[in-house]
Order: structure tokens, then sequence, then C-alpha cells
């Protein structure tokens, strides 16, 4: 029994080597089958996504790329290191700061979205980088006095996981270049390799007006991009409830093994089930609100679901509510 146990110790050691031995201050790497990795946003550091890397055989494939490119670095590095391969092809998952501003590391790669998806980084990022470079450095010394007298443990990791955000937003201003995807897609992309195949899916609106996940069918492991969140508020202000829901049943279908969202740890198809009735909960308080004449002052009052209370980001809830309860109200007007 002993010798079995020691066997096994030693199996799982050596198993998981490879993506031990990398070591990076932004991120933590969980291996989830011999060459496919998930690349876990870790407290401190300026990944603040998550990202993928898979080896397709000769060739390397990373999904996501984080908001800095300091950490991009460590995450090619980590992709070249764990499968051998150079990185021939990265995905944007959809046009959110935190997942393409690693972009310009990975210039010799493909840089594979939708024609959407580009627009929307082309478009937003000369404005969410103009924002950001005046309000970055008063948002830093708010989230360290918020940190300093805050008691409720939650909230003060919480704290701490925005001042990651505006760290690496700060870091990264003088080094930044906007960068866009030079291989665009429609609906699926296929990519075969040697040792597996890849299908990069756009699955049009949910989380944003395009969103593209990475699915691999042979060990049925899902990147979900930011169409998933786990034990994470979602931020529902670019997206649509009723899409997202429709995707989140797709995802319950393919039965995954492991799902990798854009935020928070790895999970299953429980994760899913919470995720599809935070976006049913927010949308009913929405509409009860709406239902009841209540104002956007009475609105703010209301307090986070039990179910939700101990979900990090919880500053999305308030936005989720004030921006789905403008965008019902306008719509109809
Ligand atoms: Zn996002």
């Amino acid at each position: 029994m002993k010798f079995q146990r020691i066997f096994l110790l030693v199996f799982f050691v050596i198993t998981n080597l490879a993506a031990q031995e990398f070591k990076s201050e932004h991120f933590t790497i969980e291996k989830l089958s011999d060459g496919i990795f998930a690349v876990i946003h870790k407290a401190g550091g300026y990944a603040i996504c998550n990202a993928g890397i898979v080896n397709l055989g000769d060739e390397t494939l990373v999904y996501d790329c984080f908001i800095s490119p300091l950490a991009a670095k460590d995450l090619k590095t980590a992709a070249e290191e764990l499968t051998g391969n150079k990185v021939k092809y990265l995905v944007n998952s959809h046009f959110h700061n935190d997942h393409i501003r690693g972009n310009q590391i990975f210039t010799d790669a493909e840089i594979i979205a939708t024609e959407r998806i580009k627009d929307l980084i082309e478009t937003n990022e000369p404005e969410e980088l103009k924002s950001e470079t005046e309000i970055v450095g008063p948002m830093i010394e708010k989230t360290l006095k918020q940190i300093e007298k805050e008691n409720d443990l939650n909230m003060f990791e919480e704290h701490k996981m925005w001042l990651d955000y505006y760290k690496a937003i700060q870091q990264s201003l003088d080094e930044y270049k906007i960068t866009l995807p030079n291989k665009l897609f429609t609906d699926t992309l296929v990519i075969k390799g040697k040792k597996r195949n890849a299908a990069i899916i756009n699955l049009g609106k949910g989380h944003t007006e395009e969103d593209i996940v990475l699915w691999l069918p042979e060990e049925k492991i899902l990147f979900g991009g930011d169409l998933m969140f786990a034990e994470r508020h979602p931020f529902l202000g670019d997206g649509f409830p009723n899409e997202w829901i429709n995707c989140l049943e797709k995802f319950k279908k393919l039965d995954a093994k492991y799902i990798v969202p854009g935020h928070g740890n790895v999970g299953s198809n429980e994760d899913i089930d919470k995720l599809k009735l935070y976006i049913q909960k927010v949308d009913n308080i929405i509409d009860n609100a709406i239902a009841d004449n209540l104002t956007i002052d009475q609105l703010k009052q209301t307090e986070i679901p039990d179910e939700f209370k101990s979900w990090r980001l919880s500053r999305f809830y308030m936005l989720n509510l004030i921006i789905g309860y403008q965008k019902k109200v306008g719509a109809n007007k």
C-alpha cells in the first residue's frame, strides 16, 4: 500500500513537473492534459485575465494574452518552453483590454479574431487608453486607501484585485502599442495539428458583440474567454443576456471535462449553471425595477443576492444593474 502511494506521488510530481517548471509572478500554470495548459492570473501579477496554451504537434496556439505586454512576454516564453514549439497562433477571444494588450509580443504569430472584434479593438482602444492615462494614477491612490481601511477579508481581496488591474495598466502605458489581429475568420476555424485539432468558434453575441471560444474535442476542454466567469461577477455592460444564456446552454451540451473561464479558477458544468442563474437574476431584478417604476437611485439600493455575495469583482454588480436598466428603458422609449 505504502509503495503504491509513493509511486502515485512520484507519478503526480513527474506529470506536473513541466507545468511547475515555469514560474511567473503574473500567473500560475495548470496542466489539464498532455500539452494543454490553463494559465490563471496570480494575485499581485499583471495578467488580470486567464489564458490557454495548446501544443498542436509541431506548432503552438495561445488563447488570449493579458492586459500587460510584460505578462504576455512571460506567457510566450512559458508556451514555448512547455511545448518546445514556436507560438504560431494567438486567439483574441474578444475586444476587451485585459485580453488583447499582449498582442504586440506575438507579432510573429498569426493573431486570430473576427472582422468585428478587430474593428472593436481599433475603435475602442484609443479612447480607452486616453481615459486610462487620466484616471489610472488617482484610481491607484483611491484603491490603496480602500485597502488600508478595509476590514472585510473578501472586500480586501477584491480591492487588491483592482489594484493589480490599475497597476498593470500604469506599468504598461509607455510600452503598449495597439496591435490588431491579422488573421480573420467568420464562423469557425479548425486548425488541424499533428497532435490534435483545435476548433476556434465565433459564438456571436454574448459577453460582447462577438466572442470566440476554443474547443479541444478530443480532450473535451473548453476555453470560454469571458463567456465564462467562475465565482466572479461577470461584466454584462457590453453584453446581451438572452444570447449569452444561449451560449451557456451550448457549453452545457458539450459536456466539457474542464472549462477555463476568462476570470476565476478552472471550472465545470456547475459553474455554467451558476453563471446562467446570475444573468437571469440580474435581468429579472432590472425588469422588476422597471415594472415598479423604480428610479436609478432606488435600483442602486438593491443588494447582491445571497448566492453571489462571496463572488469577487462585485463592483460589476451595480454597473450591471445600472447599464442594463438604462439599455432597457432606452429601448422602451
Ligand atoms: Zn471581457
